[in-house]
Formats: C-alpha cells, sequence, structure tokens
C-alpha cells in the first residue's frame, strides 16, 4: 500500500503546484469565502449554477497543500453536478477522511487520494474547507456583483 499511499501524495502535490480552476470565475451567481483558523487556509469560491447544476466554478486562496490540492480536485469532482448530488458526494468524502467505512453512494473518483488524512485528524478541516465554502455559496441566493 505504501506505493499507493505514494501515487495519492503525487496526485495531491501536483494539485497543489497547479490548482485546476483557479481564479475568479467571471459572471458568477454564488460566491462564498471559506476560513480555517485551525490552519490559516483561506479560500474564496465562486460559481455560476444553470439549470440546478453547477456549470462552472473556481476557487482562489492561500493555504496549505491538502486544503489547496482539495480545493482544486473538488473543482473538478462536481462540475456539472446538482446541489443533491455534491451533497452526497460530500458525504461520501467526508466520510473517507474521518476514516469511515465507505458504503453505497456516490463514487468518488479522484477523491479518494485523500483517503490518507484519516490518519491525521487536525487535516479533515484542511480537506473540508472546500466542501464547505461550495454549500455556502450554493446556498446563496442572491446575484454576487460581477466583474464583467
Ligand atoms: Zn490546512
Amino acid at each position: 500500500m505504501t506505493g499507493l499511499n505514494e501515487l495519492y501524495q503525487d496526485v495531491i502535490l501536483h494539485h497543489y503546484k497547479s490548482p485546476r480552476n483557479y481564479g475568479e470565475l467571471p459572471g458568477h451567481n454564488r460566491a462564498a469565502d471559506g476560513h480555517n483558523p485551525l490552519c490559516g487556509d483561506r479560500i474564496h469560491l465562486t460559481a455560476r449554477v444553470e439549470d440546478g447544476r453547477i456549470a462552472d466554478l473556481r476557487f482562489q486562496g492561500s493555504g496549505c497543500a491538502i486544503s489547496t490540492a482539495s480545493a482544486s480536485v473538488m473543482t473538478e469532482a462536481v462540475k456539472g453536478k446538482t446541489e443533491d448530488e455534491i451533497r452526497a458526494l460530500f458525504q461520501r468524502f467526508h466520510d473517507l477522511v474521518t476514516g469511515k467505512p465507505a458504503g453505497d453512494g456516490a463514487e468518488l473518483g479522484k477523491l479518494e487520494v485523500f483517503s490518507g488524512v484519516s490518519e491525521f485528524p487536525v487535516r479533515v478541516k484542511c480537506a473540508t474547507l472546500c466542501w464547505h465554502t461550495l454549500q455556502a455559496a450554493l446556498k446563496n441566493t442572491h446575484q454576487t456583483v460581477s466583474t464583467e
């Protein structure tokens, strides 16, 4: 399993160094900020929801490798999904990083790389910050002022 863990670390490091969907999304209609005081991670998330699905989203901020990589992988995982699908995915992801046995439900796919977080409880907040921020953004029903 050591080889597998190394592979996971490589993926996390890669997403930390070159985060996907980084920046502010022009024409977004959802936005939220997240802060993890325990580690100092900050995230600003912008998204565009169309017909109940996330059409696109981006994040920016500063944080540790886990929080940045988690946000990067999350933006790829939730694109095109509905709010219900995202809630189910977050539940599965939360179970993964807190070491709960996997039940039936959403496929985690690439999110599996964060399974090692369960060995470091203090890191759970780093890994889940972006998900909490996304949920806050989805509840934000007022139109955010756009830069466009
Ligand atoms: Zn952190």
